[in-house]
């Protein structure tokens, strides 16, 4: 089978066979097919889509190129959620922390910023030591010591994903259904847990900018996650606006540990944390119902038990615990620059994924696979949708340690915001749009 007949197939709207598609995976992680063919066969699938046969045999092909977890003997149910990105989420950092303090184990494999979108490794890497690099017996031992591990695909667990996810990265082949069903579930499958929440964004700054799309991606993955046994739902969340007031790696890691201090948070942060911890805590069943799950959650925050748990977790993971006492210990950006609102009125639109991508041109987030991401750079966002602003108002202060592409980062979110005259007469999205179970 040429790998070049493949790609036509495709192409050409034909329907490729479950041995096709392993042959795909198998060839590309094992090195032998070079990444310019899988880009464009990617390409091909963006375009032309994946029939449901197609992408079962997609996510079995890639879950299979590596070992699949067996935590049973854990004395606990395991959870995890995932979601598909979004600008400024960072919710993984403080829900994961939450669900262990309150004894669930959270054996979670995350992945790296992705087009526009931050990843939960490259913010945990902004922690000084911290190591997302463990081998599956250390993931093992982390997790069977503190009740939660944060890593990034091993060789061991979904490798195929792992090279697969840095190529469409940087092909433009993030958008497509099929290929965000298999990577997450190929991944969330294969690392051990039991249930599942996921956190399928929708709006200007997800993958998936209509909800139509994005309640077929939850139904895609329910789908999946079931048809392999484990409990799975979804929920559809607002990604029309940054989440939380700061986008950035180490500066996200600042705002969760401030969450967990139970310092004053952005409220739909803050919420969003709720709300996913509180089903996580329903399906490994330590709470009754979402409501007893919400009260639970808020009790791991309040109680400084949450907090407590990420210091655990970083130390085990050979990162500094002592951040979480003073933020400052976290990496910081030299200069900050404003940018200010144009006119009087109050923000009608935020283009979030034009946020998103500036962040990555000031440094955060990569443009080529084998960029460096400065872990101190981002955004303070001073307003939310539908706020009123003054002309001349902080609309948002970069944090920048280079100038070279400051013009442009500014340039960027200068153009994301939309300023309408007078008050807003609409009201803010809703910020969980739909519960898929
Ligand atoms: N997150 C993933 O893990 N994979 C995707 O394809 C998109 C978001």
């Amino acid at each position: 089978m040429r790998v070049v007949d493949l790609i036509i197939k495709k192409r050409d709207g034909g329907e490729l066979t479950s041995e096709e598609i392993a042959a795909l995976v198998r060839g590309f992680t094992g090195g032998h097919i070079p990444d310019y063919q899988m880009a464009a066969w990617l390409m091909a699938v963006i375009i032309r889509g994946m029939a449901r046969a197609e992408i079962a045999a997609l996510t079995d092909a890639m879950l299979r190129s590596g070992e699949v977890v067996d935590f049973s003997d854990l004395p606990a149910p395991k959870v995890d959620k995932h979601s598909t990105g979004g600008v400024g989420d960072k919710t993984s950092l403080v829900l994961a922390p939450i669900v262990a303090a309150a004894g669930l184990y959270v054996p979670m494999i995350s992945g790296r910023g992705l087009g526009h979108s931050g990843g939960t490794l490259d913010k945990l890497e902004s922690i000084p030591g911290f190591n997302v690099n463990l081998s599956l017996s250390d993931f093992r031992r982390v997790l069977a010591a503190c009740g939660c591990a944060l890593i990034g695909q091993t060789p061991e667990i979904a490798p195929a994903d792992k090279k697969i996810y840095a190529l469409r990265d940087v092909t433009g082949t993030v958008e497509s259904q099929a290929l965000m069903c298999a990577s997450i579930m190929s991944k969330k499958l294969a690392e051990g847990c039991e249930s599942l929440v996921l956190d399928v964004k929708t709006g200007s700054g997800a993958f998936m900018q209509k909800e139509d799309d994005a309640v077929s991606l939850a139904g895609l993955m329910v789908e999946t996650g079931r048809a392999m046994g484990r409990q799975t739902m979804a929920l559809i969340t607002d990604m029309n606006e940054p989440l939380g007031r700061w986008v950035g790696n180490a500066l996200e890691i600042r705002e969760c540990i401030e969450i967990m201090q139970n310092r004053p948070a952005e409220k739909r942060l803050r919420d969003i944390c709720i709300e996913l911890s509180a089903w996580m805590l329903k399906l490994g069943g330590r709470a009754r119902s979402v409501e007893d799950g919400r009260a639970l959650a808020g009790e791991m925050l309040r109680s400084g038990k949450a907090l407590a748990k990420f210091k655990e977790i970083i130390k085990l993971q050979g990162g500094d615990p002592a951040v979480c006492d003073d933020v400052a210990r976290l990496p910081q950006a030299r200069h900050k620059a404003d940018v200010t609102s144009p006119a009087s009125g109050h923000i009608a639109e935020i283009d979030c994924r034009s946020v998103g991508i500036a962040s990555c041109v000031i440094g955060g987030g990569r443009e080529k696979k084998d960029d460096v991401i400065d872990p101190a750079v981002g955004f303070e966002i001073h307003a939310g949708l539908l706020d009123p602003v003054e002309k001349g108002q902080p609309l948002a202060t970069i944090h920048y340690n280079a100038d070279a592409r400051l013009a442009d980062a500014r340039d960027l979110l200068a153009r994301a915001y939309r300023i309408a005259p007078g008050p807003a007469a609409a009201q803010r999205p809703a910020l969980i749009k739909r519960v898929i179970e």
